[in-house]
């Protein structure tokens, strides 16, 4: 068969665990015979960053910013338990919270439908893609634990002159905890312009909530410039016939739950990390959710939204046959193949990439699945397939119908 040629580079990003054993299969057998690619590759693996300190993860994301297009494998984020079966040096950072800040993207969420696998939720009819504000609040806090009476403030202090600000946030008479987080304007400016144009590009409404009645001036200075945004492009939303909603953030689940679905949702951080999972699971299984980070110059990170899958992999490692899910893998494939197909001008490459998502789907929709698809398909599925069955069904439907066709 003959490969398709990819003009430009793709920073290829690997990463841990099961996630790592499916990121193999799918390249070896539905990437590398398809594409004749120009791979940029990192090692993200726990071992090779304990190795570099980390600095690879940094590299990766330089990679990114030079290339334009990167694809990531899901990667362990260290707690303590991991230090220790990992023999680490340190409690690496999340190597996803290093290229998300190295960027300054906007991670969307995106499930991918299929016609036999109906949403829990009954009237979802469309992808609900979530974009997630990736900077700041409680991820970049400062937590401190009183353990005796005194008061709590916060200070600001001006680096142009001594008028400090100074506000009580309470007094304690006894233990208890406080957190002091930020969040920084030119950052929530792109969180709003990167959801505006992707709601554009994608075109769906885009919904912004936040719990401005509470916080009516940290919650209040997102929802304002979300409205300034989207004020100046009114003539593009009008253009495209989709329309912006600010929502209380409670309000915004309620109608999200009794919606058709076919918006974008944009959460603060902590309610896009919360509700992507969610609607994730509410979509069906975490193995059919993209992910792509997109950085207000036009750069993109495309990834599975799940993480290493360690209780496969456990399984892998005794030699038992696993059903892990490869989909939102080859879709992490698929949307950086399709993403440096538009940007080089290169269409052949977008639409095998595109040939490729329809093998997927026509795969499931014949009744070859893995196991976490089971419970869900409509009509029922008497089995499942392995890992390896399930990739070489799309393989064999792929290269089946590239051979009618070239024939
Ligand atoms: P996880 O790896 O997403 O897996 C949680 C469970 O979801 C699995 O045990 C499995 O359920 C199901 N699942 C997820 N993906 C699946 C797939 N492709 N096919 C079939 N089932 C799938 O989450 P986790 O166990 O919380 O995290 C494991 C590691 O991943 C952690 O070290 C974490 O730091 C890392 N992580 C990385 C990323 C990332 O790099 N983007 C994201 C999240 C987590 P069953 O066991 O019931 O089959
Ligand atoms: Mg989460």
């Amino acid at each position: 068969m003959q490969k398709v040629k990819v003009k430009n580079p793709i920073v290829e990003i690997d990463g841990d665990e099961m996630a790592r054993v499916i990121w193999h299969m799918v390249k070896e057998r539905l990437i590398e015979p398809l594409f004749d690619l120009d791979i940029k590759y990192f090692d993200l693996g726990i071992m090779k960053r304990d190795e570099t300190e980390d600095r690879i993860t940094v590299e990766a994301a330089m990679a990114i910013k030079e290339f334009g297009i990167g694809v990531k494998c899901a990667t362990i984020t260290p707690n303590a338990e991991r230090v220790r079966e990992y023999n680490l040096k340190e409690q690496w950072k999340s190597p996803n919270g290093t290229i998300r800040s190295i960027l300054d993207g906007t991670v969307f969420r995106k499930p991918i439908i299929m016609k036999n696998i109906p949403p829990a939720v009954r009237n979802w009819k469309r992808p609900i893609i979530i974009g997630r504000h990736a900077y700041g609040d409680i991820y970049k806090s400062t937590e401190y634990v009183v353990e005796r009476p005194g008061r709590a403030e916060i200070i600001f202090t001006p680096d142009d002159g001594d008028d400090r600000v100074v506000l009580e946030i309470h007094r304690f008479k006894d233990k208890g905890v406080v957190m002091g987080i930020h969040n920084i304007e030119g950052s929530i400016r792109n969180f709003a312009l990167s959801c505006i144009d992707y709601a554009l590009s994608e075109r769906v409404d885009l919904w912004f909530g936040a719990k401005d009645t509470i916080s009516k001036k940290y919650h209040g200075f997102f929802r304002d410039i979300f409205s300034e945004e989207v004020a100046r492009a009114r003539d593009r939303f009008e253009e495209r016939g989709i329309k912006y909603r600010f929502l209380l953030i409670d309000d915004a689940v309620a109608q999200v739950i009794k919606s058709e679905g076919g918006m974008l949702w944009a959460c603060m951080n902590y309610d896009g990390d919360v509700m992507s999972d969610m609607v994730a699971s509410g979509f069906g299984s975490l193995g059919l959710m993209t992910s792509v980070l997109v950085s207000p110059d036009g750069k993109y990170e495309f990834e599975a939204a799940h993480g290493t899958i360690v209780r496969h992999y456990r399984e892998y490692l005794k030699g038992r046959p696993t059903s892990t899910n490869p989909i939102a893998s080859i879709f992490a494939w698929t949307g950086a193949l399709k993403k440096r197909g538009e940007l080089d001008n290169t269409p052949e490459v977008v639409r095998a990439a595109e040939d490729l998502e329809k093998a997927v789907i026509k795969t499931v929709e014949g009744g070859i699945m893995t196991k976490d698809l089971v419970p869900l398909s409509d009509p029922p599925v008497s089995k499942y397939a392995s890992t390896e069955e399930f990739i070489e069904a799309v393989a064999g439907y792929l290269f089946k119908n590239n051979r009618d066709r070239q024939r």
